[in-house]
């Protein structure tokens, strides 16, 4: 096939032009932030927060873009390995996970990576340009007009196949709907939840820690009582990277003092953070309303040619962190369905079906877990309260239980759909190990 285009050169973007780099000519990915150096840009703000990156995501990355992981660990980045990863629950450190691994790296710092590595391949060029809206020649995608008048073809660019990647306030929908389409229905939940993130200077002071994570559980009712949720991870240039988080009223802000204070209200090495290492730059803050994804296939009919990708598709809690690793993963359903050689007159059925069956997993387990907070209200799924007992339990059994704990970490890592957590072996195990103490 000849050109695609991608809308959007973020994360979600890069991956999906490495993957359309196998099946088309000329991959243009649009793009209209400058990203200098430092990686951030303008319109991606989340990029200040810490950014965890899941076993399933990193193993993605290494998919599609092998040796990454030794050219950021080269570059400073660091590789936690076992107990260099601590999750710790209700102020209690989890049972140890001896697979466990995890990159300490910050948002910009991997995705400039990924960005070079995108832009050395040889059919993928890239194109400063707002897309402003679709082509369409009967029912499939054609193009995309953009506001940049200097590219190819004036302000209009052809395409047979384009992929929106324009992240969680993508304005495909009204594009769509302007030409007589329907908008795709929309799941959401209010979380109404706070993050602010800030960067320290990184000596010896925790030995060999590389992430520490740490969330309230049912011992508090899921409330910060015993502890402040955040984490931290040791990241490139010899910094840690520390993210606070709450909910409705109790969203961290950007003064200083208080995110110390705070910090100090954390577990053991978010408070030895806060006391021995100096702060540097300022605190930044980032405000997520609510999670969303757009279920396509409860549509009747779709553009051939035209596919969404990452938070234009599906954009959940980050305090699971599973943007980055949804995103990679809807690249990859789009290299099966391209494999698959279908014509792209035809609306893509079979890639939504693939990635919606992905989001499903991780939407399933994020708004399960946010239902516990009391300030959100829904929408409750059937059997909740008896779901919430045995999550509750099995939850319970992981802090305690290496074996359950490396189950359990299979799921919230995705690297497991979320019924391994019922398996009759796995419920056996968690029910031996909560009545033997
Ligand atoms: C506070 C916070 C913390 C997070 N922490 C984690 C974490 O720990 N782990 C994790 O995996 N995920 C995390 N996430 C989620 C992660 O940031 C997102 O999933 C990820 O950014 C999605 O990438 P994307 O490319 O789909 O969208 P984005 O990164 O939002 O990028 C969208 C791109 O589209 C471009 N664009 C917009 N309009 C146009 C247009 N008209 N034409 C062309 N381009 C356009 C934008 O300039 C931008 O570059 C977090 C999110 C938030 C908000």
């Amino acid at each position: 096939m000849k050109r695609a285009i991608v809308m959007g050169g973020s994360y979600a973007g890069l991956f999906a032009a490495r993957v359309l780099s196998d099946h088309f000519e000329d991959v243009v990915v649009m793009e209209p932030d400058l990203i200098g150096d430092d990686g951030l840009g303008r319109r991606t703000p989340q990029r200040h927060q810490l950014h965890a990156l899941l076993a399933m995501g990193h193993t993605q990355l290494e998919r599609w873009f092998p040796g990454i992981t030794d050219e950021l660990v080269k570059g400073g980045a660091l590789l936690g390995e076992g107990d260099d990863v601590q999750f710790y629950l209700d102020g209690r450190l989890k049972a140890p996970v001896a697979q466990a691994r995890m990159l300490g790296a910050t948002r910009p710092f991997l995705e400039s990576h990924l960005r070079r590595r995108v832009a050395a391949v040889e059919n993928v060029r890239f194109c400063q340009a707002q897309v402003t809206g679709l082509v369409l020649r009967g029912d499939r995608v054609a193009g995309v007009t953009t506001a940049a008048p200097e590219t190819e073809g004036g302000e209009r660019f052809d395409a047979e196949f384009v992929v929106d990647a324009m992240g969680r306030n993508s304005p495909l929908e009204d594009w769509l709907v302007d030409h007589g389409w329907d908008a795709a229905p929309v799941d959401r939940m209010r979380i109404d939840l706070g993050y602010a993130t800030a960067m320290f200077h990184r000596g010896d002071e925790l030995g060999g820690t590389v992430i520490a994570h740490s969330s309230p559980g049912p011992a508090s009712d899921y409330q910060p009582t015993l502890t402040e949720p955040g984490a931290l991870a040791a990241v490139e240039g010899d910094r840690w990277s520390v993210v606070l988080a709450g909910y409705a009223d109790h969203r961290p802000g950007p003064d200083r003092e208080e995110f110390l204070r705070r910090m100090r209200r954390c577990v053991d090495p978010i408070r030895t953070v806060a006391d021995a290492s100096e702060m540097i730059g300022e605190v930044k803050t980032y405000r997520f309303v609510e999670s969303r994804r757009r279920v396509h296939s409860r549509l009747n009919r779709f553009p051939g040619g035209l596919v969404v990708v990452g938070d234009a598709l599906a954009s959940v809690n980050p305090v699971y962190g599973q943007g980055l690793t949804l995103s990679a993963l809807a690249a990859n359903a789009l290299g099966a369905y391209l494999r698959s050689t279908p014509s792209p007159r035809d609306p893509a059925w079979a890639y939504f079906r693939l990635v919606e069956a992905v989001v499903e997993g991780a939407w399933q387990l994020s708004t399960a877990a946010d239902l516990a907070q009391p300030h959100v209200t829904g929408p409750y799924p059937r059997g909740y309260r008896v779901q919430k007992w045995v999550a509750d339990r099995l939850t319970e059994a992981s802090v305690r239980d290496s074996a359950v704990n490396a189950q359990y970490m299979g799921v919230v890592n995705m690297q497991l759909p979320p019924k391994a957590l019922t398996s009759p072996r796995f419920l056996a195990r968690a029910a031996r190990v909560l009545l033997s103490s």
